[in-house]
């Protein structure tokens, strides 16, 4: 990034250097030291495990994540879930991406095709149309499309039936000018944010035992799964176990979220052990009504769907969202007008799509700006 040409407040939030009761809030922080044990620790589960991870990009959505993850987290390449986000990635030098989702429609199906002519991509079907048009685009541009069946494995989002139907697809795939089968895609996406850790663990082995028999049925026809792909951040630990994924898509764990935090303590801390690192730095702007401060942070600035922030200050709790305010609850009058607070997500992914740039932090300081890469790739 050239800081030269850029202007704090305008552009970005803060500059390299900085303090951090000197970034513009609301501002959206990476926490360095916390955020490269969450790097370390995941890098040594896989080289413990003899997993692979493809680290799911949709959640941080920035090159130079990726860029770490592979370079020093352990991850094969990354997935995301849109062409144009996938393409943003290219641009930025990837080179190795899963889309781990359907892609329909000519436009895009053209785009993806084109993709692959600069990279490896690898592309979930759940429908014989979408084999014929991959085919078709990627014949067009002289590339060649990996393919990954998915099978709804309980979720009940996208997917064939595991079995014979994931079969029949599969053939297709192997039959199909200018696609490689190459596995299936075998994400529980429900199951990552069940809290009950018993209904977590019986539903992580439904779907191992649905794939397990997909993945036989296959052997048996004499095609090879040489990916089988899933896992997030709520169930990879139990999906290792299980030993039927071969590859982990997690996303959150490089952040966390209060949601997650949930997750874990009701699971006795038995989630793979990661920290929050991400918090959204927020300053108080009113102080007018005593034990009811109002912060900067409101709806734009913080996703709610999974549940509203944690405030990282005990005694206060951060009570009601409006678009730009966040009413505090602060019994004991500890926060004033100007203050600062980090508050915990409910929801990482969706709150970093609000964001034009993270703002890297080492202790007190400012230590690097990084774009938010593709934010508002939504196609
Ligand atoms: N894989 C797929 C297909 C997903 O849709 C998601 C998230 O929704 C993930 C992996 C990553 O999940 P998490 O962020 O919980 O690690
Ligand atoms: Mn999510």
């Amino acid at each position: 990034m050239d800081f030269d040409t850029l202007d704090v407040g305008y552009d970005i939030p803060a500059r390299p250097g900085q303090r951090i009761d000197e970034v513009l809030t609301p501002a959206l922080i990476v926490d360095l030291d916390r955020f490269e044990r969450n790097l370390r620790r995941m890098r040594d589960f896989i080289a413990r495990t003899g997993l692979r991870l493809r680290a799911h990009a949709k959640t941080h959505k920035s090159a130079d994540i990726a860029r770490m993850q592979i370079a020093e987290g352990g991850a094969c390449g990354i997935c995301c879930q849109k062409v144009s986000e996938a393409e943003a990635f290219v641009r930025a030098g990837i080179t190795d991406i899963l889309v781990s989702n359907e892609v329909w429609g000519e436009a895009r199906v053209d785009r993806l095709a084109r993709l692959a002519a600069k990279a490896r991509i690898v592309v979930c079907v759940d429908d014989i149309r979408s084999v014929r048009d991959l085919s078709h685009a990627a014949r067009r541009h002289g590339s060649t499309l990996e393919i990954l069946v998915e099978i709804d494995c309980g979720a009940h989002r996208c997917g064939v039936a595991p079995g014979a139907a994931a079969a029949d697809l599969a053939r297709a795939v192997e039959q199909a000018p200018a696609l490689r089968f190459e596995g299936l895609q075998a994400y529980q996406g429900s199951l990552q944010h069940i809290e009950n850790p018993v209904e977590r663990r019986q539903s992580a082995d439904a779907a191992a035992r649905a794939t397990r028999t997909t993945v036989e049925m296959l052997a048996a026809a004499g095609i090879e799964c040489r990916t089988i792909g899933g896992a997030g951040t709520g169930s990879f630990v139990l999906d290792a176990s299980l030993g039927v994924i071969n590859e982990l898509q997690c996303g959150s764990f490089i952040f966390m979220d209060a949601h997650y935090d949930r997750v874990e303590e009701e699971d006795g801390g038995r989630l793979g052990g990661m920290e929050n690192s991400l918090f959204v730095l927020a300053g108080v702007m009113s102080a007018a009504i005593a034990g009811r401060p109002v912060c900067d942070a409101g709806l734009k600035a913080l996703a709610v769907d999974s549940g509203l922030p944690r405030v990282e200050r005990p005694g206060v709790s951060y009570l009601q969202a409006s678009d730009e305010h966040g009413v505090l609850d602060d019994p004991d009058r500890m926060l004033d007008l100007g203050d600062q607070v980090r508050l915990v997500p409910g929801h990482c992914d969706p709150t970093c799509n609000l964001y034009d740039s993270y703002v890297a932090v080492r202790g007190e300081r400012v230590e690097a700006i990084w774009p938010v890469t593709a934010r508002g790739k939504l196609f």
